[in-house]
């Protein structure tokens, strides 16, 4: 059906990708792979490589030297490296580049003698490996209360640096009022706002499909921070649903009071980390469910 339509942007980012790949590669060549953590914020990636022979392990101290670890797109401090070299488990780093490039560039600036500022989410992996990176520690801001932290530092050199998912208007907010604390504690600083380009491709094609769609669905993770920015943007437009499995859209629909035709017009997409294959499933499943009503 033409009314029902895929964002020509979405799904899974080439950090995902790399990661679902690269377990499946090695699976392929019989090893014994191990994700450690969610490798990537979506249950049915997850559940897809764990169906393909996958062990899932979280903490560090379950790992041994007879498996293969694969390390997830957001990245880890250097504590979980140190660990698996000492214990000589091999590894394979799939940390997505455009975090391992903020890993690099916060290391040099604090060799520069900067103190780092990461805008992003307190507790999200990204922001906690990269918090690891920099070795002397660094100031997370996720909303202004957490900006009073800054109000000691004076006379310093501070760089900003951006969870790849954060919201870019929050961001944009928050870096104009450090930019004032700065100024008023005769701070230098410099920015660089790291949100990925992947994310903001979804999120501008989303956005134009939402402004031509009755309705917009979105698939992710609820835990994931770019689907949920995604729902909010979309829902601005037009009344969205946001679901992790695509067999429960009917019901989801249903719980918001959402009635849809053969005529709706209905737009789908998803966070980087959903499987473009799910998004077809979702497609078919509706054209089904929508041609049995006459
Ligand atoms: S969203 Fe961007 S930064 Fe995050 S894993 Fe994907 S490509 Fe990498």
């Amino acid at each position: 059906m033409e009314n029902i339509k895929i964002s020509k942007i979405c799904g899974l980012c080439e950090g995902c990708k790399n990661v679902i790949e690269t377990t499946k590669a090695q699976l392929n060549k019989g090893k014994n792979v191990t994700l450690f953590k969610e490798v990537v914020h979506n249950k049915n990636a997850n559940k897809f490589l764990n169906d393909l022979g996958a062990k899932i392990k979280t903490e560090l101290t379950e790992l041994n030297s007879n498996e293969l670890v694969i390390i997830r797109a957001h990245g880890e401090p250097p504590k979980t490296f140190e660990y698996l070299n000492e214990n000589r488990i091999k590894f394979k780093d799939c940390t997505c580049p455009n975090v391992k490039k903020i890993h690099n560039s916060t290391q040099e600036f604090m060799l520069k003698g900067y103190k780092i500022i990461i805008v992003g989410k307190q507790k999200h992996p990204e922001v906690v490996g990269t918090q690891g990176w920099c070795l002397g520690g660094a100031i997370v801001i996720e909303t202004e209360n957490d900006l009073e932290q800054l109000n000691e530092i004076k006379n310093d050199k501070l760089h900003l640096v951006c969870q790849t998912t954060f919201n870019s208007s929050k961001f944009d907010e928050l870096e104009q009022k450090i930019t004032e604390i700065a100024k008023q504690n005769n701070c230098e600083l410099s920015v660089n706002k790291t949100i990925c380009n992947a994310q903001k491709l979804i999120n501008l094609y989303a956005v134009e499909l939402a402004k031509e769609s009755d309705i917009m669905i979105v698939v992710g993770g609820k835990n994931s921070s770019n689907s949920v920015e995604l729902f909010k943007n979309v829902s601005y437009y037009c009344p969205s649903i946001f679901i992790e499995d695509i067999y429960t859209y009917a019901q989801e629909l249903e719980a918001n009071s959402i009635k849809i035709n053969k005529t709706t017009r209905i737009g789908i997409t998803a966070g980087a980390s959903t499987l473009k294959e799910e998004l077809i499933e979702l497609k078919k499943l509706i054209e089904s469910d929508l041609n049995k009503i006459n």
